[in-house]
């Protein structure tokens, strides 16, 4: 069913506790942790706890959930102090835009130079 738990999503795995990730921030419909590659001196990943392979997926079914991860986003880049000097929510979607993982997340980068386009 949609929005069920993947036994085979590492991020599935990171919501269960049954892989560690530094959580920053926790509430009812999601979960941010520090990326274990960053890439810029602040880089969070926001999930939901419910599993959909991207952010389209997300807002097309559960647009309060998708809502939830773009406020948890803004309120990390607060908490971070990115958010004065300019910070980024990218949503990489599809392989070909660098999508890794498919169970849709929000980076959060900032503390660092942004360019745009980012390439
Ligand atoms: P994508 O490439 O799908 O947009 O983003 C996936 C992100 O997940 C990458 O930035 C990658 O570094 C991060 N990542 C992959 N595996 C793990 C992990 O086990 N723990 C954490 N914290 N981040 C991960
Ligand atoms: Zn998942």
């Amino acid at each position: 069913m949609a929005g069920e738990p993947q036994a085979d999503c590492l991020f599935c795995k990171i919501v269960d506790g049954k892989i560690p990730a530094t959580i920053v921030r926790e509430s009812e419909t999601t979960v941010a942790f520090r990326d274990i590659n960053p890439q810029a001196p602040t880089h969070v990943l926001v999930i939901p706890k419910a599993h959909y392979p991207d952010a389209a997926s997300l807002a097309a079914a559960e647009p309060a959930i998708a809502a939830d991860v773009l406020r948890e986003a803004g309120q990390i880049a607060a908490d971070e102090g990115i958010a004065d000097h300019g910070y980024r929510i990218v949503f990489n979607t599809g392989a070909g835009a660098g999508q890794t993982v498919w169970h849709a997340h929000a980076h959060v980068l900032g503390g660092r130079g942004l360019q745009w386009p980012p390439g």
